[in-house]
């Protein structure tokens, strides 16, 4: 099998959801399931989107001269051509994702007091590119715009010493209502239990400017890894569902309209359980997201059989992050894998350069071993 995370990031590159490149994901994934022997099957559907047309910068005024590494955030407002100037207060905190996103704010306001714009910085680090949650709806569409942490830190020590922070920022966008992504759904039906299935899935879109090497061209590779060693092996009793998901950084919307379609035909039920992976490209360790506790000592057990395992870290909480929580959402045993640390999130350098092949391959196979317990055989 070619290199699948060579091709989505680098022979492709950013997938935006609704892009062309998304598309040509979308078929190339599509191909590779055929050749690997499963059904497959393409669900398209239509979502309200977001594109840059000016990017997002700040200039910093006062009190020294300076650039400030700003990233967008989809679904901001715009701002006035060139831009907005004024004054930076602390406003407190945006919680962009409860427990997991949760960034301190700041108010550019002009002479009278009135907020302009926002600054939002990235508590995890550097300027990335964002989602304002719920596409916007709960924060307006005043300009927002993403800052690192140690900009931050500059603002709360000069703001503490009494001095004046001024700032001159951009950002521009317009809403787009009928962008198209697709679900790419590949069966490997069950001899014993096909109406009873096991959902394997990875997004493949990225954020706007990112090749999305370890997010999420590399879950896709794992994912076909998997479909691969399991298709080539003894069927399964139950079926096993492969679904790369269009449109997860849309706040998982291809996932979000997947599990309503089957909950709309009355069969969610089917799903018995999910695994998720996303960013398994890079990390020192797995960071498994795994509810209900059967499921989790379901994949202990498989991961102390190992003897090639990644190290693991086990918690419980699920949050809306990835296209496992949809599932979770409906009372469905969700477990996800998450290589843990990746400094280049949501980044222009998540590139092809940065992926372990290794880390790849390893979570892979223990996933591939998940899956077929629980598929049964
Ligand atoms: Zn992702």
């Amino acid at each position: 099998m070619e290199d699948i995370t060579r091709h989505l990031s680098q022979t492709i590159g950013p997938r935006p959801a609704g892009s062309e490149n998304e598309h040509r994901a979308s078929q190339y994934i599509a191909q590779t399931m055929t050749s690997l022997g499963l059904a497959v099957e393409t669900q398209p559907f239509y979502f309200l989107g977001w594109e840059p047309t000016r990017p997002a910068t700040v200039q910093l005024l006062a009190p020294e001269s300076r650039e400030i590494p700003a990233g967008s955030f989809l679904f901001s407002g715009s701002a006035p051509e060139g831009g907005i100037e004024g004054q930076v207060a602390h406003v407190g905190t945006m919680y962009l994702c409860r427990d997991f996103f949760e960034w301190p704010k700041y108010a550019v306001k002009d002479a009278d007091g009135s907020d302009l714009g926002y600054l939002v910085a990235n508590a995890g680090g550097p300027a990335i590119t964002f989602v304002l949650y719920e596409l916007g709806r709960f924060f307006g569409r005043m300009p927002y715009v993403v800052v690192d942490l140690p900009t931050h830190e500059f603002f709360q020590k000069q703001i503490a010493a009494g001095r004046e922070v001024r700032v001159q920022m951009d950002t521009a966008g317009i809403v787009k209502d009928n962008l198209l992504s697709h679900n790419v759904l590949g069966v490997l039906p069950g001899t014993c239990l096909p109406n009873e299935e096991i959902v394997v899935c990875a997004h493949y879109d990225s954020t706007l400017t990112s090749p999305g090497a370890c997010d999420n061209a590399s879950g896709v590779d794992a994912m076909l890894r998997i479909a691969k060693t399991l298709a080539q092996g003894p069927k399964p009793a139950k079926t096993i569902r492969f679904i790369a998901f269009g449109a997860e950084e849309y706040l998982m919307f291809g996932s979000k309209f997947y599990v309503a379609t089957l909950k709309e035909k009355g069969i969610l039920d089917r799903v018995k359980n999910v695994v998720n992976l996303d960013m398994v490209g890079f990390g020192d360790h797995l960071a498994v997201t795994v509810t209900p506790e059967s499921y989790k000592r379901r994949l202990q057990s498989v991961f102390a059989g190992l003897t090639d395992a990644v190290r693991v870290e086990y918690n419980s909480a699920v949050l809306p992050v990835s296209d496992h929580f949809p599932f979770y959402e409906e009372g469905i045993p969700v477990a996800m894998f998450l290589g843990w640390p990746y400094d280049d999130y949501h980044q222009s350098t998540d590139s092809y350069d940065k992926v372990d092949p290794e880390m790849i391959r390893r979570t892979a196979e223990a996933a591939t071993e998940v899956v077929r317990q629980m598929a049964g055989g």
